[in-house]
């Protein structure tokens, strides 16, 4: 029962990200990574993967090589922001 309301929810979280085209659509893509994150919240459903998509600070899609700079380095996954300029940081499995 409750995999299947996850797959639901993956589902509808997975459209949304579909939505987003276009790095210049800032506005769009923002609104969109909002609700994700709402959808997530409401739910308690774990973004998981989906969280090094974007920027948790300003909720920036993250295009590579377009408005964010990834780096590995000792096994972590350095991104940057280039909207904001902040860093995240993920261990490399
Ligand atoms: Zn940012």
């Amino acid at each position: 029962m409750r995999k299947k309301f996850n797959e639901k929810i993956l589902v509808q979280i997975n459209d949304e990200l579909n939505k987003i085209t276009s790095f210049n659509e800032i506005k769009k893509n923002k609104k969109i990574i909002n609700k994700v994150i709402e959808i997530s919240k409401r739910t308690n459903f774990s973004l998981s993967e989906k969280r090094k998509l974007f920027c948790k600070k300003c909720k920036n899609y993250f295009f590579p090589g377009k408005n964010c700079y990834i780096r590995v380095k000792n096994r972590n996954k350095i991104i940057k922001c280039l909207n904001c300029s902040y860093i995240s940081r993920y261990k490399l499995k």
